[in-house]
């Protein structure tokens, strides 16, 4: 049977997402934030992330930003084949609520031309990247990405003899080029294989897991724990001060690849790891 949905309310729900992502930081980040600050010895360190919590609980409580960066806008959408669009275009209504939201939320508009630098005024357009699926749901997933760790993302194409030793010195090489720039504690998505931009692709993606749940085959939870224990050994420490928690987690995600070639791409998120998914 097929489903039916308005375009109106992918935006309006599109909209609230991105004032919500906004204003709270969800729970599996807080955790994460919780579990480093028994993993923290230094009284400096631990008052950090305790200032972290602090501010995620007025933002939520007041309503206001957790950090002055709203990000840009990053979608990740699946569409049931069996659901039916009604009444316009998903990514105009996508876009809509974007717009929406940024004004409705008062949220920095943070979308230039690249060239220009002239501001797009409404955070528009955002990045929209859709996958159809099996059945007549529509799940998005949005995260709002700051400049700051994101300009700490780097892809690699690896030589494939590098292997898993090449991988864990790319990825702590990022990491210590990254320092304070990137606002740890962070989040690390690692994207393994596939080609140039799907490894990027798979690292931004690693990013939506909740954060600190392991990927589901052994070998790449194996690999998330021994890059977490290495990127925690940098001793950068949150906001970069020191400390024994410079990423709350390691998310890798891999896809198979050409015989000559290991392409390997590193998404860093700050602390501020806002992402939110909608079924509807
Ligand atoms: S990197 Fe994150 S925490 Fe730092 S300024 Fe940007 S959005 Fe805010």
């Amino acid at each position: 049977m097929v489903s039916e949905i308005h375009v109106d309310e992918i935006r309006d729900r599109v909209a609230q997402m991105c004032i919500d992502a906004a204003y709270t930081l969800s729970d599996d980040v807080l955790t994460a934030l919780d579990r480093a600050i028994e993993i923290e010895t230094t009284p400096a360190a631990r008052e950090i992330i305790r200032q972290l919590k602090e501010n995620a609980r007025i933002a939520r409580e007041d309503h206001i930003p957790l950090c002055q960066d709203t990000g840009i806008a990053i979608f990740f959408v699946e569409i049931g084949q069996d659901l039916r669009i009604k009444n316009g275009l998903i990514a105009e209504a996508i876009n809509e609520g974007v717009r929406k939201g940024y004004r409705d939320g008062y949220l920095r508009k943070s979308v230039v031309d690249p060239l220009t630098r002239r501001n797009t005024g409404d955070n528009t357009p955002a990045i929209i990247y859709t996958e159809l699926v099996p059945g007549d749901k529509l799940r998005i997933s949005f995260m709002p990405k700051g400049g700051g760790s994101e300009n700490m993302s780097v892809i690699r194409m690896l030589n494939p003899t590098e292997g898993v030793d090449g991988i864990r010195n790319f990825v702590l090489e990022c990491m210590q080029k990254a320092g304070a720039n990137a606002c740890p504690p962070v989040v690390i998505g690692v994207g393994i294989g596939g080609d140039f931009e799907k490894a990027a692709l798979l690292a931004k993606k690693a990013l939506l897991r909740p954060v600190g749940s392991p990927n589901l085959k052994l070998e790449l939870s194996s690999l998330e724990e021994m890059l977490l224990k290495a990127v925690n050994k940098t001793g950068i420490g949150p906001v970069g001060l020191g400390g024994k928690v410079t990423a709350l987690a390691v998310h890798v995600e891999s896809f198979p690849c050409h015989i000559a070639s290991l392409p390997v791409a590193v998404n860093i998120n700050c602390h501020a790891a806002r992402h939110k998914t909608i079924i509807l």
